[in-house]
């Protein structure tokens, strides 16, 4: 047992004689496992009523023979041209309510019974092909679901979906406050997907009903999930047991990944960061991953071994970067590593994509020998990673729900970002090397100390008497502004803001004052610094809470910007303006420090360290160094460093090189 190593390999774009070659460089370089058959539906079905397997048997015959692991695909990531001809109501209409034509991929439109037909007969023909065959260890189905469709087709099931949540149409108008701009419906077949024609104008995220345009991303999400549900169900008609998965996109907005979560026997993902000093943002995203199926390990399905071509620049990783990416992910949960792709396309889109082999063909590349050493290294480690658990007693909550609220609403600020207000304050905690959650508001938070709910917009269920009781016993919860603002519809709570979470925050918000970027009103904090506050200030009035931090400038000068509310055992955080990262900083640090959460490090820049418990309780602690240049620290608990074998000793200075990495299990 060891973690799989490989990736996307299709070798269906290549004759046969290639492939021999291919099997050697993979022995070369440890590549134990391979994704086949991602965009073949094509190839598998060439005309409505023929099916022809000839190229995919041989292809995992040989994958078979060769004694790799399959991660089997069923294809269905790309429609065949002749499927979007034939019947064209397979296309999607866009946003600006232009039906497409034939062309790209993820290009189907979810509500199509042709599609769900056709996708559910492939993965039915595919698993009923290759179930039984020892080297599939998994199934594949789609490919990085996403984007949306506006059709007809979509727009009945959109009112199918809403007659479901609703039951009437009179509760449909309260959810969405219809008698604003008399939009009282009183039939299900008045309702309109909100487009470009019908609510939204400057596109997707300005509507005029934020009520329906929530619903339709709900929905969308959800029919999306009922394609990959369709693929499933057939695949288990011949095959009960291997696990089936889809690859995520770690925060990708327009799908909701924790409605998805329990559909999926395990979470995997694609991580291709935005740029090479995104070490944070992946962290966050991996816990994120984690946190999707309640702590259990994830694949990391794709990553590029060297540079991406979607992007207008595709900057190239650096030695050892690679690597160092990799054991990240482990390190917070993945159970296998694996890369897009394993020999570059020769053409179309993905020719300049990074890929294991290049065009040449060669094993005396850069790139090659580091997937080499890389694939040595986890050969060597084995298998101690596989299953083990992330000790987490820090929880953020993540909520795709006040991601879509927050962002289509209009005002306070269309400058505040959930997005970036989640990576400031997952930033802060990362710095202190806390061991971190990301979960959704759903989620059990008795096992937590420390709850961050950074812009949780939106406040549904039971979730406010959870928070309180986190305090309660001892804990500490920290949310921010523009929380508690409105419930599950997107409706304004009848109340104070922060609405249901004002009792635990011992303060309500009495106005705010949204601003351009380049306005800066300081804060200055009790014995601590003074920072900037951009975007938007909240003009906080303590109930009962400690002031901790308070405005510098203009006609609220003097009064509360952070709050500490003493709540039960424990404290109920609020910071009411969008603090720089050091300011951020201060106020987690300000909690982990209370809770002695913070890991080993917490002083050494872009030091990372990460924990994970094995299944009979060993403990692994990953340093990941994420500095160009080398780095001392003093060894805080002895160990085994899995990647040298070197014994560590407490008190011993530990060098880790530029990008380097230990494993010490402890
Ligand atoms: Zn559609």
């Amino acid at each position: 047992m060891k973690v799989p190593y490989g990736g996307d390999y299709n070798p269906e774009q290549w004759p046969e004689q290639v492939w021999k070659q291919d099997y050697e460089l993979f022995d070369a370089a440890r590549i134990d496992t391979v994704t086949l058959g991602v965009f073949t539906w094509a190839q598998t079905q060439p005309a409505p009523d023929m099916y022809d397997f000839t190229t995919l048997d041989r292809i995992v015959e040989r994958a078979a023979a060769e004694g790799r692991q399959i991660c089997l695909a069923t294809g269905t990531g790309a429609l065949p041209p002749w499927l979007a001809k034939a019947h064209p109501e397979v296309n999607r209409t866009d946003f600006e309510g232009r039906r497409h034509r034939y062309g790209q991929r993820h290009n189907a439109c979810p509500s199509s019974p042709v599609f769900r037909r056709l996708s559910a007969e492939m993965a039915r023909r595919v698993a009923a092909r290759y179930a039984g065959n020892p080297a599939v260890i998994a199934w594949h189905v789609g490919n990085e679901y996403g984007g949306a469709c506006y059709c007809d087709l979509c727009a009945a099931a959109f009112r199918g979906w809403l007659r479901a949540r609703y039951s009437t149409v009179e509760r449909l108008n309260a959810a969405w406050n219809t008698t604003f701009w008399s939009h009282t419906f009183t039939d299900w077949d008045e309702i309109e997907p909100p487009s470009a024609l019908t609510e939204h104008w400057r596109g997707p995220d300005h509507t005029a009903f934020q009520g329906i345009t929530l619903d339709y991303l709900r929905f969308m999400s959800d029919a999306m999930l009922t394609n990959f549900r369709d693929e499933k169900r057939a695949i288990r008609e011949s095959d009960p047991h291997t696990p089936v998965t889809t690859n995520f996109m770690g925060m990708y907005r327009p799908i909701d990944y924790h409605r998805w979560a329990p559909h999926l026997d395990f979470a995997s993902w694609d991580n291709y960061p935005p740029d090479d000093t995104s070490q944070a943002r992946m962290a966050l995203t991996h816990d994120l991953m984690r946190g999707l199926k309640d702590g259990q390990p994830f694949w990391l399905m794709e990553q590029t071994p060297s540079y991406t071509a979607s992007r207008d620049v595709n900057p190239l990783k650096r030695p050892g970067l690679m690597r160092l990416w990799s054991w990240q992910a482990v390190a917070h949960g993945a159970d296998a590593v694996l890369f897009f792709q394993m020999r570059a396309s020769r053409g179309a889109s993905e020719k300049y994509h990074g890929a294991v082999i290049g065009h040449s063909g060669r094993s005396d590349t850069r790139v090659f020998r580091e997937v080499a050493e890389l694939g040595a290294e986890l050969e060597r480690v084995g298998g101690v990673t596989l299953g083990a658990r992330t000790p987490a007693r820090v929880a953020l909550l993540f909520d795709w729900d006040s991601w879509w609220a927050l962002e289509i609403s209009d005002g306070p600020s269309r400058l505040v970002r959930y997005q970036q207000v989640v990576l400031t304050y997952h930033r802060a905690l990362w710095d202190a090397g806390a061991d971190v959650d990301v979960v959704p508001v759903t989620a059990d938070l008795s096992r937590y100390d420390v709850v961050i709910a950074p812009a949780l917009h939106m406040v549904k269920g039971d979730l406010a008497e959870r928070l309180e009781q986190v305090a309660s016993r001892g804990g500490s919860v920290v949310t921010t502004f523009l929380s508690g603002r409105v419930d599950e519809d997107d409706n304004a709570f009848l109340a104070d803001v922060p609405g249901p979470l004002g009792p635990l925050m011992g303060i309500r918000i009495d106005e705010w004052d949204a601003r351009g970027p380049e306005f800066v009103n300081p804060v200055c904090f009790d014995n601590g610094p003074i920072v900037d506050a951009r975007l938007l200030l909240e003009l906080v009035i303590p109930q009962g809470a400690d002031v901790v931090g308070t405005y510098g400038e203009d006609f609220y000068a003097g009064t509360a910007a952070v709050t500490r509310n003493v709540f039960g055992a424990g404290y109920g955080w609020y910071v009411g303006a969008g603090l720089d990262q050091t300011g951020v900083c201060w106020v987690v640090r300000q909690v982990l420090d209370w809770h002695n959460l913070s890991g080993p490090y917490p002083d050494v820049p872009d030091l990372e360290t990460a924990v994970r418990v094995t299944r009979d309780g060993t403990h692994l602690l990953f340093l990941l160094n994420h500095n160009p240049e080398p780095v001392e620290v003093v060894a805080r608990a002895g160990g085994l460093d899995l990647l040298t074998g070197a014994r560590v000793h407490i008190g011993q200075v530990i060098r880790l090189d530029a990008r380097g990495v230990m494993v010490l299990r402890q």
